[in-house]
């Protein structure tokens, strides 16, 4: 059997249509087998179309997989979601899997800079503190910033526009201090970009008119505050967030369709007769009646060599994410609390998670050890990259013990060290919205929309809405 044709083994309960059957009923193809994907086709088969599912990886999951660890079962990529309006939760209930959301334990966030740390002021998003005179804030940015935080809402307001940058509206708005100490490290954290190379824009689609609303930046993250529940804004899932791909890859078959892995698709082309064919490397090409894309923002104008892109996607940036597992019980009081956020190029690490302090589950399944995750952009790894890939692995997790070393503030040898994983993702970036119009046949779901996160992914309806 070629690469192109190995199905999953239960995989086999509906048959790819051949060429032109797809008049007799709704035939879907989802090129991408990552959350998206896997979504979209549970929505597709509950609506009654016959999908196949086409995955390039010998596994499905994209970005939220699994990675084997010493013995311990961890999220490779994603390891939470945000739960902003509910919609996880509600597909996690569907799933079966509701008594498995836990809330992360709750100690603070931490900033490590050049010459002091600090825990991250815990009223905040996006790292806008809401209260500017609270004690964490002023321990972090000193009165003068906290001064300047307040007196932002008396600064006129209006949408800043597609052109402005993140750091030219945060520093505007909330002065230099607030900006560096608070923000960047955490818009850094999740965009991979510096402030000044990212646009305001993309924060997300309202964010400006959300300002303006709300009269300020203060105000626009108070509101958003109030409207996630009280406690921590993300939760996470016993066993991992995998678990919940996993189900919903379980979920595509036992409602009858097909998810072939190791197929890596080279094109997706409209037919003769209105529909699509489908080429995957070394096997026949596909029919479907309709197409929905789930793959990163690259493939897709990659993919559809027909359809005018409506823009240059953005280059797509890589993650590297480094798992270590230490002997190190002086990380027991979880003297950083659950991770920490690197500043003003103080590692080349630019976050760091102690997902065992981070998460009850984990702890209990990993006893003694801890497991330290740290994440690092294609930038900061450029120049461990000279010897090649394996060199490259050896000296990155060397880097990675000397990161976690200072930003947890303890000496770490390479002898604590039990396990270790690197895992580069490399179309990390979020996107900035739909790169193709979505027309007939045609739906973009996931990254290839635009969205970023598993609750914006969650909350989506594209896949019926151009049916
Ligand atoms: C390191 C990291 C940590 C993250 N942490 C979080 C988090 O904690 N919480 C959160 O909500 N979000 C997180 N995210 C973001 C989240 O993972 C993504 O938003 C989400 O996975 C996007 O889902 P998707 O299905 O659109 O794309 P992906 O997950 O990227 O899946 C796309 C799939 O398409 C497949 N594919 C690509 N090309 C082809 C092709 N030619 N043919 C067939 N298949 C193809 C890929 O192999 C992949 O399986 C994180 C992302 C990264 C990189």
């Amino acid at each position: 059997m070629s690469r192109g044709e190995r199905a999953e083994p239960d995989a086999q309960s509906t048959p790819v249509p051949p060429a032109s059957t797809h008049s007799r009923g709704r035939t879907v193809i989802v090129v991408g087998g990552g959350p998206a994907g896997l979504l979209a086709a549970r929505r597709l088969l509950r609506a009654g179309a016959s999908v196949t599912v086409l995955e390039a990886a010998e596994r499905t999951g994209g970005r939220v997989s699994r990675l084997e660890l010493d013995g311990l079962a961890l999220d490779a990529g994603a390891e939470s979601f945000a739960v902003r309006d509910g919609d996880v939760e509600r597909l996690l209930t569907e799933l079966g899997l509701r008594d498995g959301i836990v809330a992360p334990l709750p100690s603070p966030a931490w900033v490590v800079g050049p010459t002091r740390a600090y825990p991250l002021p815990r009223a905040g998003w996006m790292g806008i503190p809401v209260h500017p005179f609270a004690p964490d804030v002023v321990e972090a940015i000193g009165i003068l910033g906290a001064l300047r935080v307040w007196w932002e809402r008396l600064l006129p307001v209006a949408d800043p526009g597609p052109d402005a940058t993140a750091g030219e509206v945060f520093r505007h708005r909330l002065g230099r201090r607030a900006t560096s100490r608070l923000v960047e490290p955490v818009v850094k954290g999740i965009y991979s970009r510096p402030l000044d190379e990212l646009p305001f824009a993309a924060l997300g689609p309202g964010t400006g008119a959300g300002m303006v609303r709300h009269g300020g930046l203060v105000a626009l993250a108070t509101a958003r505050r109030a409207a996630s529940p009280a406690g921590s804004a993300v939760r996470g899932l016993v066993g991992g967030v995998a678990t919940l791909t996993e189900a919903l890859a379980r979920e595509v078959r036992s409602l009858g369709g097909v998810i072939r892995t190791g197929a890596a698709v080279e094109s997706a082309r409209r037919s003769d007769d209105g529909g699509w064919t489908v080429t995957v490397a070394g096997q026949a090409p596909l029919a479907a009646g309709e197409v929905v894309m789930a793959v990163p923002q690259a493939a897709v104008v990659r993919l559809l060599p027909d359809v005018d892109p409506a823009r240059e996607p953005r280059e797509p940036g890589q993650a590297v994410l480094v798992t270590l597992v230490l002997d190190a019980p002086e990380l027991a009081g979880a003297p950083r609390g659950t991770g920490v956020l690197a500043v003003d190029g103080v590692t080349r690490a630019k976050a760091l998670t102690h997902a065992t302090a981070k998460w009850a589950w984990l702890a209990e399944r990993a006893r003694d050890r801890h497991i330290v995750r740290l994440s690092y952009d294609a930038r900061a790894i450029r120049d461990l990259d000279r010897d090649g890939p394996v060199a490259q692995e050896g000296s990155l997790v060397r880097a990675a013990l000397r990161d976690a070393s200072r930003l947890l503030d303890v000496h770490l040898t390479p002898e604590r060290l039990r396990a270790s994983a690197v895992v580069a993702w490399p179309d990390s970036a979020p996107a900035d919205g739909p790169v193709v119009e979505v027309g007939e046949g045609l739906s973009l779901v996931g990254s290839a929309a635009g969205l970023t996160g598993l609750a914006a992914i969650a909350s989506e309806d594209f896949v019926l809405s151009h049916s």
